[in-house]
């Protein structure tokens, strides 16, 4: 069937949507230390959970590798936007290798939260998904033994803590907002002691996402969420769409889209994850577009005007 033939295409689209502050900087410093100390610089795993991103970079010069002993003495090497256990900057010091630190400032908050609490003798337990390099990053800012991970509600009731022990939690910037409040009402629940964070650790542009997600998919006969499936707080947003009732799909680019999803859709919604560039919007758009004729809707919950400062060292 030509396009004329079938049904118009409404796409919701989020805002916010795609690109936080945290990545807007982390990029911008592989740029600058690109532009500063020229060709290779070294990026101690993916700068940001995006492929389009990782790629844009290598062909700038950058070098990804997974750890420090992959890079040479002499090159500059930058650390990722997820954060780093204090193993790593330490290890880059005694090499006396020249590093920038491209953590978010965000996920430093936690690390430097983690620390005070370790000062008032408080064991941590960290809410957060294992193996995801954020939660190595932090778990790696304390002693082994010092901090406890919590992923579900029955991780809660399986801890070897009684309610006379002296915990406060933490937790991951990426996380389900939903999911996170039911484990730290668990927490509170069998440890009435325990010390919160002063501020939600979710960070904005999560809590955001999942908020625009949360408005768009009720309305939606399904959800495209364009992301990488490492990417936290991408998975995140598909699983806020289906707890709507609304299927989703997690796609990294446009070519990825069949047909045949769209097969009995006349509505959706559309976001990407905080490591997606808008680019990558505009190709699904486009994609759509070839397939059926169509009206974009804007479905906006906030507007963000968050951003961090580069480090000193790349400010020219
Ligand atoms: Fe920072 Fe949040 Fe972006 Fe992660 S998702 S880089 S914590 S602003």
């Amino acid at each position: 069937a030509s396009r004329s033939d079938l049904p118009g295409l409404t796409i919701l689209i989020a805002a916010p949507r795609g690109f936080c502050a945290g990545v807007d900087r982390a990029i911008e410093i592989v740029e600058r230390a690109l532009e500063k100390y020229g060709a290779p610089v070294y990026v101690r795993h993916e700068i940001v959970h995006n492929r389009y991103v990782v790629e844009g970079l290598k062909a700038k010069g950058a070098i990804f590798v997974e750890e420090l002993d992959e890079v040479p003495d002499d090159a500059p090497v930058v650390f990722s936007a997820h954060g780093v256990p204090k193993a790593v900057p330490a290890e880059a010091e005694r090499r006396k290798l020249l590093y920038v630190d491209a953590t978010c400032p965000l996920v430093s908050k936690v690390h430097r939260q983690a620390e005070r609490l370790l000062e008032k003798d408080r064991h941590i337990l960290f809410i957060g998904h294992r193996g995801h390099p954020e939660v190595i990053g932090t778990m790696g800012q304390v002693e082994p033994g010092q901090m406890t991970l919590v992923e579900t509600v029955e991780d809660v009731t399986n801890l070897p803590f009684d309610s006379e022990d002296n915990l406060a939690f933490l937790t991951q910037t990426t996380l389900s907002v939903d999911d996170t409040a039911e484990i730290i009402r668990a927490l509170q629940e069998r440890f009435p002691s325990i010390a919160a964070p002063k501020a939600e650790d979710i960070c904005y542009a999560t809590s955001n996402r999942q908020a625009a997600v949360k408005e768009l998919a009720p309305g939606s006969d399904l959800v495209l969420v364009i992301g990488a499936p490492n990417s936290s707080n991408s998975l995140r947003l598909v699983e806020v769409a289906e707890r709507c009732g609304t299927p989703a799909r997690l796609i990294q680019r446009a070519q990825e889209i069949q047909p045949e999803w769209l097969e009995g859709v006349g509505t959706v919604g559309l976001t990407a994850g905080a490591s997606a560039p808008e680019t990558l919007v505009r190709e699904v758009v486009a994609k759509l577009s070839e397939w059926r004729e169509i009206e974009e809707r804007p479905i906006l919950v906030t507007e963000e005007k968050m951003t961090f400062k580069l480090p000193r060292e790349l400010v020219d």
